[in-house]
């Protein structure tokens, strides 16, 4: 904080007097943040409401997340009947051996519905997005056996669930209680698309990364009962005729994806593709919330800088989790001086 800064050199040429004089002015940045370190002491056991909200936000925007967008290309599907393709991202559930000709049975957590190609602008129904946990830790978690699920349903009541029961690409569950009766299924483990994820590092800098997948769509027999109870279904492949089989090219694209506040940021806008790879940790670090303090002193007319690491304040040390967070602590903490941000990339 300020107290190494007042050891720094002054640039400006002045003489003893002067220097003085223009220390002293700077010291009254000093004396306000003895006193605000005290009362952030007294705190720690107790934070304010804003150190919590902060502190919450940079635990959240370490979480990371992983964003799947589904869709099907017209250029890879020759298939005439591929619509309405309802998309589920599903779980098997575990207390349960699949009976004979079933499936597992499947508890999703949500369904969304797809009425056309990518390259056909219906808007909200040529893309189903899911977020999942960090493929890093795919192999190790609850999410290893999450699945993309794709039902195409071929019986008469196919035609009721229609927009009534959709609000943009999302299916509520009481709609896909009409989805009993003969269709075509077939899934995409998550954990093969996280083996061909694990070892791409554009993701990381906020690349979108572009899967296909190959899905083999089975004639199966979609199995009601448990849609009435915790969004379960199963299929039966014993009521159907076995045949007529067909394959699906899945486009799948994946994003990482941060607490919100974090992916506002900024540093994460600016774009890394003709950065020269050897400077590319520079520039992550930047990214990663270096904020660079000038401190105007003897009329405006000296100026001290400081540089914190990870959104700190240059005060107290606090980190605030986001540019957004930093401002609304430097406002709101030490309100004595007057600030002016800007972004600087
Ligand atoms: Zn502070």
């Amino acid at each position: 904080g300020p107290d190494h800064m007042c050891r720094q050199p002054s640039t400006l040429e002045l003489s003893p007097d002067e220097q003085l004089a223009a220390e002293e002015t700077f010291k009254l940045y000093c004396k306000p943040v003895e006193l605000c370190n005290v009362i952030q002491k007294r705190a720690l056991d107790n934070p304010a409401f804003l150190q919590r909200c902060l502190h919450y936000m940079i635990q959240a925007s370490r979480k990371k997340r992983i964003q799947l967008t589904v869709s099907l290309s017209r250029g890879t599907n020759t298939d005439h009947n591929i619509f309405p393709l309802y998309v589920l991202l599903a779980t098997p559930t575990s207390d349960s051996i699949p009976l004979e000709g079933h499936s597992p049975i499947y508890r999703f957590s949500r369904a969304c519905l797809l009425t056309s190609f990518t390259e056909f602008a219906s808007k909200d129904h040529n893309k189903a997005t899911f977020t999942i946990p960090d493929v890093k830790n795919i192999a190790t978690s609850r999410a290893c056996n999450l699945s993309i699920i794709l039902i195409r349903c071929v019986s008469d009541s196919e035609g009721q669930v229609g927009e009534n029961n959709c609000s943009g690409d999302h299916v509520e569950a009481s709609a896909l209680r009409k989805l009993e009766g003969k269709c075509f299924w077939g899934k995409i483990p998550i954990n093969l698309l996280g083996s061909s994820l694990e070892n791409c590092v554009t993701l990381n800098l906020g690349h979108t990364v572009e899967l296909a997948s190959t899905v083999t769509m089975n004639p199966s027999f979609l199995e009601p009962k448990f849609l009435e109870q915790d969004s379960c279904l199963t299929f039966c492949s014993h009521k159907v005729d076995a045949t007529g089989s067909y394959q699906l090219q899945v486009g799948i694209s994946v994003q990482e994806a941060g607490a919100r506040d974090m992916s506002e940021s900024p540093y994460n806008s600016y774009s890394y593709s003709d950065v020269p790879p050897s400077s590319l940790p520079h520039i992550i670090r930047l990214r990663a919330g270096n904020v660079i303090f000038n401190f105007k002193y003897y009329n405006n007319t000296m100026q001290k800088t400081e540089v914190t690491e990870d959104f700190a304040c240059a005060f107290c040390l606090v980190k605030c989790g986001s540019y957004k967070g930093l401002g609304c602590h430097l406002n709101s903490t030490h309100d004595l001086f007057h600030f002016e941000f800007w972004v600087d990339i």
